[in-house]
């Protein structure tokens, strides 16, 4: 696959996140209005896609977008309709389009533009599926012997988390008040957070209801496509609360998504097996094909690069995950959102935690704006992704959120 040439002359940078080869797909406030609309990122513009199917630039059987304010009806109509409109947006897209002077006028500047949530999440869950990043921090809480629980190399482990707490690149966070660890575990303590933590990874957006159990083939064909995800962690409240059910508070707070889902098409070229198997895996989750993805991944603190890693460093891909989730009979909804697990790699660069690049705290980073254990109040966080195709990137805009100091203590007459 090489660059596919638009009329939109920024698109055709080796440079873009956004070349027509991408198209992902985002929600933007128009200014003057309150709510939504539906639209791809092509170069260094957005194309109002709502506004063109409303005009009759695009008109596919049943899709509705400007009745819309978020991606989850067109994700329902299932992947004819993906590959439909797709397809139609490339034709209008492509260099030498007939539908270029109509067309134009749909494009806004992506600086400045307000970007909103892209899909209603239904569900939430997430997984911890990096082997690096379990083993990491299984060794800091029960030791080298037990980092991995017995059942790691069986299934991709997760909790449901909360689809209200998902908030889109771009909003801030507020550092959360709970209870914490304390130096001895009977005795906790009421306080804002000290461990504050972001998690690197990437999330996948089911794109078709299931009722039922489904193979790991389904579970790809179900999924719409892929978003950078910052699971924003508590680590002292998460150290208190988390045995025996697992974390609860501690990633409540706010989990950030980037502002463009791209799609599983456009991310077909960079399609990888998952790491060779220490155990096999049980029929019904064994790899069927290549399900993960090369995608180099990094995260910047105030602008610095603290973390490089790859998506493709994951034990369990995300239709792994998917199937698993399925197996008791759980049903699955559109706009259900899977989150990967933090994705470390071997070296400590590599590390998507600051848990982990500081070792539990114990081996503070050097960063320019000083030593880091945890996150500090006013420090941004961003994480970045493009997979590196021949002379053309397919990017998913910075997942972004800087951290505001805790509120007053809430109970505090
Ligand atoms: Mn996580």
């Amino acid at each position: 696959m090489t660059l596919l040439r638009s009329w939109v002359d920024s698109a055709n940078s080796s440079e873009t996140p956004f070349p027509l080869n991408n198209l992902p797909y985002g929600a933007y406030i128009p200014a003057g209005e309150q709510t939504p609309r539906c639209c791809v990122a092509i170069g260094d513009q957005l194309f109002d896609a709502a506004a063109a199917e409303a005009d009759g630039l695009i008109n596919i059987d049943g899709l509705l977008l400007a009745a819309a304010s978020d991606w989850n009806a067109m994700m329902q109509h299932g992947p004819d309709v993906w590959a439909a409109f797709r397809a139609r947006l490339t034709v209008i897209l492509s260099e030498g389009s007939a539908d270029q002077a109509t067309a134009e006028k749909y494009l806004h500047p992506l600086a400045g533009a307000r970007l909103a949530m892209p899909i209603t999440v239904a569900e939430y869950t997430d997984f911890y599926a990096g082997r690096h990043h379990a083993t990491n921090v299984g060794t800091m809480f029960r030791g080298a012997e037990n980092a991995l629980p017995p059942n790691w190399l069986h299934i991709p482990i997760g909790y449901n988390g909360r689809a209200s707490s998902v908030v889109v690149s771009g909003t801030d966070i507020r550092r959360p008040w709970g209870q914490l660890k304390g130096p001895n575990d009977d005795a906790p303590r009421w306080g804002p957070s000290q461990r504050f933590d972001i998690e690197l990874e990437m999330g996948a957006i089911v794109g078709q209801p299931s009722n039922g159990a489904i193979t790991v083939d389904q579970a790809d064909a179900n999924i719409f496509g892929y978003v950078l995800l910052n699971d924003w962690s508590a680590r002292d409240i998460q150290a208190w609360e988390y045995q025996p059910l697992g974390p609860f508070q501690a990633k409540a707070t706010a989990t950030s998504i980037s502002p463009w889902i791209v799609s599983k098409t456009a991310l077909e070229p960079f399609r990888c097996d998952t790491p060779a198997r220490e155990i096999e895996l049980l029929p019904h989750l064994r790899d069927t094909g290549p399900m993960l993805y090369d995608i180099p991944l990094s995260v910047t603190l105030n602008g610095k690069t603290i973390v490089q890693t790859n998506y493709n460093e994951l034990y369990y891909s995300a239709a792994q995950q998917l199937a698993h989730h399925t197996t008791s009979g759980c049903p699955m909804r559109v706009g259900d959102l899977l989150g990967s697990g933090t994705i470390s790699g071997p070296e400590r660069d590599n590390r998507g935690s600051l848990l982990e690049l500081s070792w539990g705290g114990k081996e503070p980073l050097e960063t320019p704006s000083g030593p880091r254990s945890y996150i500090e109040d006013g420090d941004t966080l961003a994480l970045h992704g493009a997979a590196q195709g021949d002379g053309y990137q397919i990017g998913f805009g910075d997942c972004v959120g800087t951290l505001l100091p805790a509120l007053d203590d809430p109970f505090k007459g």
